[in-house]
């Protein structure tokens, strides 16, 4: 049955900012970057085609955000937006002609092209020459404060040299670049991590993302992270080019990478672009594509923004890597909720840095679109994404014998039966215990954003299983008696049993959303489990839920709803949850009454870097004095706060004459 635009649209949206979620903010993406991708664009065309339905919160009006609530708020004076994509020659011709056609006539145009490096981008405000504060990209208006992160990188200074500017006054910049990892020292770093039992990161991008949010400034230090600087900005009036900047930078001390390139035509762009995908794989690091930006300084503010990209930048994405090679088999993968997953067994091949031996087939409806079979040749596609997949047969290297796929009758791993829901393609094993869906959910459930249980990674699991050390979370928690015996497996040794014994007892300090995200029901999201803990704020209050009553939460659909009272209305999970609450672990969150209705009826509005609190911090402090927050001025807010650096909300509050508070005023209404 075909969906309507618009529960099609709120599906999309819903999924999107789920991804967005784990991409941006956990590090650990769940689909490849070609399927999201896949998903914005049909969104992005559902609204262009029903333009009614679209909404300044949907996901194609706003950039990726990172934050996560673990750092204090930077708000970045000049927003920190993302790019445009173009995928060939056409889209990049048609990016310069919006570029000629928003300018003056027979304005001459230069272009600046870079590489467009994978990687995690970052701020960096220096003042007297200091390096002050550095922050994330967060949503684009204000990022995550990550000073003590980002000064473990060697190669970004602490200070420059004014000299390098010449007579430019250049007291207070800042300076924009990405955080990556070069190829070979990821590849180091995570055979390492795999020898002491941790997890494994998918590619240098994600494990930059993941460690520059790193709670422990000595555990940033030790990870290989690099920078490239490729955004000036000054107050002062000598800036008047792109590519005079990038050799400014340079002057002053910043790593900027070597190649780049004036282009004073189009077609000199698109040589460049052509060049590097050929050239892609001799760098050391890994890029994406190539970063196109409009020379001139003046052009660029005459031709300004959109919502989520400049107008005077473009990406031109690089093609997908591909190779070709032999599908030797399918094998069946077990997943944490029984779903039962096709992957190809390859012929080795060298492809975008690494070996790959497997690919992911996704499920049959896939298999059979593709006509894939055992014994094909195929041809196989990476773009930047944690596992490749297949994007093709060659018909005409099919053996003569090949048959197609057939679905398994039982489960490959506990030999169970196998159901498939209606309306679903998915198959599934019905086997609770089956020792693969085991492991998945004890992977879950130690993974970051769950319990975040460091040092707990898939090779311990699996081996705790097979020792049957575990058989479900609740004896992830009774493993501290087993203190002898896993000090005596010949791996792991006191150090890190010690270790491991200790995150699991900070896991217990989770609070209560992440817990429930953490036991795994199908369909609840770290979103949707965050919004489910703070409606109904004990366990048992859920337990006793009807879905009606579940799907009451703005935002939580059926799907969400019916899986939980189905998860509840097994005795087993009851017994797990039971068990989980006799070890400590939360189920419980408090409802906020207001501190004093010391605020009440007051509205605030909040900019810049407070210095005794996040932003975060100081929303809750005024909703819990019976106050609200707002995130924009307008002539009916009564107060706006405003700490260091703040943003145009600040400007806006004085030319409305709205009441200024400095932080200390405003601790003082309180008091
Ligand atoms: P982007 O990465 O495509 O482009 C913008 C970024 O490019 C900038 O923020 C900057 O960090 C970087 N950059 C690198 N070199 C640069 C240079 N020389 N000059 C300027 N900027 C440079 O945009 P995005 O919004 O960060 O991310 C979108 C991408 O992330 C998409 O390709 C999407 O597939 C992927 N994504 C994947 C998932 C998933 O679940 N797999 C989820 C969300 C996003």
């Amino acid at each position: 049955m075909k969906k309507n635009p618009q529960q099609r649209i709120e599906e999309l949206r819903k999924l999107i900012t789920q991804y967005d979620y784990e991409y941006y903010v956990l590090a650990q993406p769940q689909i490849s970057d070609y399927e999201y991708d896949k998903l914005l664009a049909e969104l992005l065309q559902l609204e262009k085609e029903n333009p009614q339905l679209s909404t300044p919160d949907s996901p194609t009006q706003r950039v990726g955000s990172d934050l996560s609530n673990e750092f204090k708020t930077i708000v970045h004076r000049v927003p920190m937006l993302s790019l445009s994509n173009t995928y060939g020659e056409e889209e990049l011709l048609d990016f310069d002609r919006r570029v000629r056609e928003g300018l003056p006539s027979n304005e001459k145009i230069e272009y600046v092209c870079e590489l467009k490096i994978d990687g995690v981008s970052v701020s960096l405000k220096y003042k007297n020459g200091l390096l002050a504060y550095a922050a994330t990209r967060g949503d684009g208006a204000a990022g995550e404060d990550v000073t003590n992160n980002v000064k473990t990188i060697k190669s970004v200074p602490l200070s420059y040299s004014k000299k390098g500017g010449g007579k430019l006054k250049l007291d207070d910049i800042e300076v924009r670049g990405e955080i990556y990892m070069e190829v070979e020292a990821f590849n180091k770093m995570n055979a390492e991590r795999e020898l002491e039992g941790e997890k494994v990161f998918a590619n240098p991008r994600n494990s930059t993302a993941g460690t520059i949010k790193l709670l422990d400034s000595k555990q940033v230090a030790k990870r290989p992270l690099q920078i490239f600087t490729y955004f000036l900005f000054s107050n002062s009036d000598g800036l008047a080019s792109h590519h005079e900047n990038l050799k400014l930078l340079s002057s002053l001390g910043f790593r900027v990478n070597p190649n780049y390139k004036l282009c004073t035509s189009i077609n000199d762009v698109l040589e460049f672009c052509k060049e590097w995908e050929e050239k892609r794989d001799t760098l050391p690091y890994e890029i994406d594509g190539v970063v196109v930006k409009v020379n001139s300084l003046k052009q660029q503010k005459i031709l300004g923004s959109i919502a989520k990209s400049p107008r005077w930048a473009v990406a031109f994405k690089f093609k997908a890597k591909q190779a070709v090679t032999k599908l030797n088999k399918i094998v069946w993968q077990v997943g944490r909720t029984g779903t039962l997953t096709p992957v190809a067994e390859l012929e080795p091949v060298f492809l975008a840095g690494s070996t790959i031996s497997r690919a992911t087939l996704h499920n049959m409806d896939e298999i059979n679109r593709k006509d894939i079979r055992e014994g094909d040749y195929v041809t196989i596609e990476k773009g930047g994404d944690v596992i490749p997949k297949v994007v093709s047969v060659d018909l005409s290297k099919r053996g003569k014998n090949s048959k197609p796929v057939e679905i398994p009758d039982k489960c490959p791993v506990c030999k169970s039966k196998l159901y498939q829901p209606e309306e679903e393609v998915a198959i599934y094993c019905e086997n609770n215990s089956c020792p693969a869906q085991v492991k998945g959910r004890l992977s879950h459930f130690s993974a970051r954003g769950a319990m975040d249980i460091e040092g707990l990674g898939d090779a311990l699991i699996n081996l705790f299983v097979e020792m049957k050390f575990l058989h479900d979370c609740a004896d992830i928690y009774n493993l501290k008696s087993k203190r002898e015996e896993l000090i005596n497996i010949e791996r792991l040794g006191e150090k890190s049993v010690d270790n491991l014994l200790t995150s699991i007892e900070q896991s217990k300090e989770k609070p209560f959303d992440k817990v429930l995200f953490a036991i795994g029901i199908r369909y609840v999201g770290s979103g949707a489990a965050k919004k489910i803990a703070d409606h109904f704020l004990e366990i048992d209050n859920l337990m006793k839920a009807s879905a009606e009553e579940i799907e009451a939460i703005h935002e939580i659909g059926p799907s969400i709803s019916k899986s939980i009272e189905r998860y509840f209305a097994d005795q087993k999970n009851i017994k797990l949850v039971e068990r989980l609450k006799k070890t400590g672990l939360r189920f419980s969150t408090e409802k906020k009454e207001p501190a004093s209705n010391k605020l009440n009826g007051k509205s605030f509005v909040l900019t810049g870097t407070l210095s005794s609190m996040s932003r975060d911090e100081a929303k809750e402090i005024i909703i819990a004095n019976g106050g609200t927050v707002i995130s924009s001025v307008s002539k009916n807010t009564n107060y706006v706060v405003v700490g260091e650096s703040p943003g145009s909300k600040f400007d806006k509050a004085q030319k409305l004459g709205i009441t200024i508070l400095s932080e200390e005023e405003f601790l003082k209404m309180i008091k």
